[in-house]
């Protein structure tokens, strides 16, 4: 599937096929190695070639790195020894930086400032950034997760290393790990895992913070002058100071100007955890200043073995070919890059998930059903975070460090107040309209034709009207409400039934949403992508757009939660064992978090969404069957009509006492 997720904040261009094929040409003397993308045929390895003539201007250098032996764990990539020829465990070897960036001048003290703020501001307000430009949108946060005591187990330990003739940066460096750096990894992370429908977090080494809660460790790391020369000294230091555990990533947030990333990774496709990336030696992944925030989720991967020889789409050099793909570039190894997930975010690990990381249970077909899957790594948890970290704004001069001063907090820009709900309406299946306080009626399509069931009533954005659709894809306009067309006679596979509809803000064009996750945009609606090409283990029953228009949820019955454009994953009821199964979900407006119910009205919050009450305690006549989102609060109501308003939501009456019918299945706020 291919889903434009929201753009890089940063260009990340991955296309490195022009330095690298200068290197190799110029080494073998005219020898055309790598243009035309055709593997050497030469007993000359390219890998040599490369080692030979360095570009310090891209941190490809490679002192200390020689080429894994046949048939040892690091055949097919590099071993990393110490100055007295020590295996330093094994290594792909350096990651070159983005065109434009020169390694050997890192992130400078404004830089390290604005990469903070950034986070901070994500953090504080992902609220009210409706008006985000897609152009200049970054990759989202996730969460530093609080889990059990922050020791136990196999866990991502992240340091700053600094070496003794470079300045110490770590007050203002570590809390822009916290707030910006180490929750990126998380977010690519989880949100590669949404597209498989699933939850996944990083295993990060926690500790206790002043409130009670937790935050990430980051211990400092002084290197000798000497140490931050190569990857290999850094690991033999490293090493020597205690970072030795086979149980540990080390995540090294590096202050030098030397590489842009590297990472260690054993070359081992075997399934099950006995896989020697897993738990076997302690692995690095180093990223140097002028790589923060853009190497770190790419070595990560690495230091869980990725990506293996024999992968469907695998580069020799441990990456891929198939984009938009965190792992994947023109390494040199002279195969054509496919895009064959054109338009995805390309901070996002696998395309098409069948090669280094499926989330869930690959199908038997998948390589990753027989392989290493990256997935499985003891590093990453399958599931939501119980509890995380909370990242206290700056207050004061930041940091509390030397060179803290220049940090002060930009306040976050005050939310828009929603407007307040007046009135809803509510649509039973065989198609009556019944509208509440200031809801207006304009129509409504009963009777429907044989065998069709209205299944959702959409307002219009100035609620003086609304859509209704049927499962057979019919879109009727009411008020004023504009007809952007209707899904085709013919258009729907069998047994696919259309479940829901989502407006844009302009009202001038909207999706209809099917059972088998397919997305059909009408007028000015964008495609973000569907699920349509995945077999899905509940079909599709509802989806939801997000406020900006720029992208939508597509959620199943039994939780999975799918996230397209500008979506961003909170969580989902994939790994709770669910008394019933979700009927339906709200989106907060400010879109910072959502709700899904179950038909017994038991309710879940996630992100910033509050939790306000629910039905789960209480009998219920008939099941709910939809919810609506106020601002602070939410409307939930029942198949017969009963209402039940929560938090910021009025309550204008209901059908409970006089029940229709047929069943209440939509339920839409006028504001
Ligand atoms: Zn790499």
């Amino acid at each position: 599937m291919s889903a434009p997720w929201r753009l890089d904040r940063r260009p990340r261009p991955r296309a490195l096929a022009t330095a690298v094929a200068i290197v190799a040409i110029t080494v073998v003397g005219g020898g055309p190695l790598i243009p035309g993308g055709t593997p050497a045929a030469s007993a000359a390895d390219p890998r040599l070639a490369e080692m030979a003539t360095p570009s310090p201007f891209r941190g490809m250098t490679y002192t200390g790195l020689s080429l894994g032996k046949r048939g040892s764990a690091c055949d097919g990539v590099y071993e990393a020894k110490s100055r007295t020829g020590a295996s330093l465990g094994c290594s792909h070897g350096p990651d070159p930086a983005p065109a434009g960036t020169d390694v050997r001048h890192g992130r400078a003290d404004g830089e390290l400032a604005a990469d903070l703020h950034a986070g901070l501001e994500e953090q504080a307000g992902a609220a009210a950034d409706g008006n985000d430009d897609p152009g200049t949108a970054s990759a989202g946060l996730g969460s530093i997760g609080c889990l059990a005591d922050g020791l136990t187990g196999a866990r991502v330990q992240a340091i700053y290393a600094v070496a003794d003739d470079r300045p110490d940066r770590s007050a203002t460096v570590i809390p822009t790990i916290r707030a910006t750096y180490a929750p990126r990894v998380d977010w690519q992370i989880n949100q590669s895992a949404a597209e498989t429908g699933v939850e996944a977090h990083v295993r990060f080494v926690t500790e206790a913070d002043a409130g009670g809660g937790c935050r990430l460790s980051v211990p400092v790391a002084h290197l000798t002058v000497s140490g931050d020369d190569s990857f290999s000294n850094t690991v033999a230091e490293l090493k020597a100071l205690g970072y030795n555990r086979a149980d540990r990533k080390y995540l090294v947030w590096t202050d030098a100007n030397v590489l842009c990333g590297v990472g260690s990774v054993y070359s081992d496709s075997r399934p099950g955890t006995n896989n020697i990336n897993n738990g076997f030696a302690p692995m690095f992944a180093r990223v140097d200043a002028a790589c923060w925030d853009y190497a770190e989720g790419h070595e990560l991967m690495h230091t869980l073995g990725s990506v293996q020889r024999g992968a469907p789409h695998a580069t020799a050099n441990g990456h891929c070919f198939d984009e938009q793909d965190e792992m994947c570039y023109d390494d040199g190894s002279g195969v054509a890059m496919v895009q064959t997930c054109s338009g995805r975010n390309g901070t996002l690990f696998d395309c098409n998930h069948d090669d280094y990381f499926y989330a869930g249970v690959p199908p038997a077909s998948n390589w990753l059903a027989t392989h290493w899957n990256t997935f499985n790594s003891s590093w990453i948890l399958n599931g939501p975070l119980p509890a995380v970290s909370v990242v206290p704004p700056l207050t004061g001069s930041g940091g509390g460090g030397s060179t803290g001063s220049t940090l002060s907090p930009t306040p976050p820009s005050t939310p828009v107040p929603p407007p307040h709900a007046s009135g809803y309406w509510m649509l039973t299946a065989d198609g009556h309209v019944h509208p509440f306080g200031d809801a207006a009626f304009s129509g409504e399509p009963f009777p429907l034709q044989a065998g069709a069931r209205a299944v959702h009533l959409e307002p219009t954005p100035s609620g003086g009207g609304y859509w209704v659709l049927d499962d057979a894809g019919t879109v009727r306009n009411y008020g004023d409400a504009d007809d952007h067309g209707t899904v085709p006679a013919g258009r729907l596979d069998h047994n696919e039934r259309a479940v829901s509809l989502s407006a844009t803000p302009t009202g001038d064009g909207y999706w209809v949403f099917t059972t088998r996750g397919r997305v059909l945009p009408f007028g000015d609606a964008g495609f973000f992508g569907d699920v349509s090409g995945l077999a899905l283990n509940q079909p599709v029953i509802g989806s939801v757009a997000t406020p900006t228009g720029l992208g939508y949820y597509l959620f199943a019955s039994d939780g999975g939660i799918f996230t397209f454009g500008d979506a961003s994953f909170y969580g989902s009821t994939g790994g709770i064992r669910l008394n019933r199964p979700v009927v339906a979900m709200a989106v907060r407006p400010a879109r910072s978090g959502y709700w899904l119910v179950g038909s017994d009205g038991g309710l879940f919050a996630f992100g910033a969404a509050g939790f306000y009450g629910s039905m789960g305690a209480v009998k219920l006549n008939r099941p709910v069957s939809a919810v609506v989102p106020g601002e602070a609060g939410y409307l939930m109501v029942g198949e017969d009509g009963g209402a039940f308003s929560f938090g910021d939501v009025d309550f204008f009456g209901s059908l409970g006492v006089n029940p229709p019918p047929s069943p209440v299945i939509s339920v839409a706020l006028k504001t």
